[in-house]
C-alpha cells in the first residue's frame, strides 16, 4: 500500500510554479496577482484564506486580501460585496480572485459566483467554466477535482477503462470530478458512477470501484467492507472533530475509516496531507494560467 503524499506533491508543484514566475519576472513580466475576499470570521474560512495567502508567497505571487465584517446585528450589504467584485473584475493588475465560501446566509452565493468574470474565476465555479469543463474545453478547472486528477497523474494511477465511484455530488467536488475523469483524456477515460444520499446499494457500488472517491463530509463513512482489495481510495472529507489533546481543540477527520481501509488499498490519501494541500495548489496553477493568458 502506498500513501499518497499530497503535501510533497503540492510542495513540488509550488516550487515548479515559483521557478516559472521567476523566469517570467526575469523577462520583465508582472508577477501573477491573486486577490481573495473574506466575509466574516468563519474559523475554517480564516484558515483556508491564510493558507492561500501563504501559498502565494511560496509561488512568488502578489496577493491581496479584502475583508468584510458581517454579523447578525450588522450584516454586510450584498451591494457592497458586488461593487468590490466589479472593481476586481475591472482591475488589470488582478489576474484572478476568489470569494471564500461559505458566505453568510443573507447573501446569494450563486449570484456572487456568477458576478465574477469567467476569465478571473480561478476557483472554476462560474457556470461558463463549469460548462467548458464538462465538454472538455480549456478553462479554469475546479480546484479540488483538479488536485485529485493531478495526484492520480503524478502517482501513475491508471484511469483508462477503470471503474471510478464518487460518493458525493456537490458542485465543487463530485460533479466536476466526474466530468474530468470521464473525458476522453489522460487521466480520464474512466467509467464513472456518482453516488449520493438517495443511492441504493451504496456499499455494493463502492465495492466495484478501482478508484473510490469519498466526498460526503461524514467522518469514517467508508468502511473496509466497502472497498475492493487493491483499490485506490481518495478521501476528500475534512470534518472538524473534537480532540481535547490538540491546542485547537479539534482535528480533521476524513470520510474514510483510514486504519481499517488502508491495509486493503494499493493507494490511499491521508487526512490531513492528501487532497487538502492539492486544492490550494490548483488555485495557484489557475492563477498562473490567468496571468499567462494576458501575455
Ligand atoms: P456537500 O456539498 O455537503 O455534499 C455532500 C454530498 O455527499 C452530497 O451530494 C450528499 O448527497 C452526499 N451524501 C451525504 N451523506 C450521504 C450518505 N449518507 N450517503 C451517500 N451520499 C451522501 O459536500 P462538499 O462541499 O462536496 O464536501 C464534502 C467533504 O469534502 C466535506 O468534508 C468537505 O469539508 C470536504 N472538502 C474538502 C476539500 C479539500 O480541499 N480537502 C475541498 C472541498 C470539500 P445529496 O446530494 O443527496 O445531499
Amino acid at each position: 500500500m502506498t500513501i499518497i503524499d499530497g503535501k510533497k506533491v503540492s510542495a513540488d508543484i509550488k516550487a515548479e510554479i515559483a521557478r516559472e514566475v521567476e523566469a517570467r519576472v526575469a523577462e520583465g513580466k508582472r508577477r501573477p496577482h491573486l486577490a481573495a475576499i473574506l466575509v466574516g470570521h468563519d474559523g475554517g474560512s480564516e484558515t483556508y484564506v491564510a493558507h492561500k495567502v501563504k501559498a502565494c508567497e511560496e509561488c512568488g505571487f502578489k496577493s491581496t486580501l479584502i475583508r468584510f465584517e458581517s454579523t447578525e446585528d450588522a450584516p454586510l450589504d450584498p451591494a457592497e460585496l458586488m461593487a468590490t467584485i466589479e472593481k476586481l473584475n475591472a482591475d488589470p493588475d488582478v489576474d484572478g480572485f476568489i470569494v471564500q465560501l461559505p458566505l453568510p446566509k443573507h447573501i446569494d452565493e450563486q449570484a456572487v459566483i456568477e458576478a465574477v468574470l469567467p476569465e478571473k474565476d480561478v476557483d472554476g465555479f462560474h457556470p461558463v467554466n463549469v460548462g467548458k469543463q464538462s465538454i472538455g474545453l480549456p478553462c479554469f478547472h475546479s480546484a479540488t477535482p483538479a488536485g485529485i486528477v493531478e495526484l492520480l497523474r503524478r502517482y501513475d494511477i491508471p484511469t483508462r477503462g477503470k471503474r471510478v465511484v464518487i460518493v458525493g455530488r456537490s458542485n465543487i467536488v463530485g460533479k466536476p470530478l466526474a466530468a474530468m475523469l470521464m473525458q476522453k483524456a489522460q487521466p480520464g477515460d474512466a467509467t464513472v458512477t456518482v453516488c449520493h444520499s438517495a443511492t441504493e446499494d451504496l456499499a455494493d457500488i463502492c465495492r466495484e470501484a478501482d478508484i473510490l472517491v469519498a466526498a460526503l463530509g461524514r467522518p469514517g463513512f467508508i468502511t473496509a467492507d466497502m472497498v475492493k482489495p487493491g483499490a485506490t481510495v481518495i478521501d476528500v472529507g475534512t470534518t472538524r472533530v473534537a480532540d481535547a489533546t490538540r491546542k485547537s481543540g479539534f482535528r480533521l477527520r476524513g470520510d474514510v475509516d483510514y486504519d481499517a481501509v488502508s491495509p486493503k488499498c494499493s493507494f490511499i490519501t491521508p487526512v490531513p496531507g492528501g487532497v487538502g494541500p492539492m486544492t490550494i495548489c490548483s488555485l495557484m496553477q489557475n492563477t498562473l494560467q490567468a496571468a499567462r493568458a494576458k501575455d
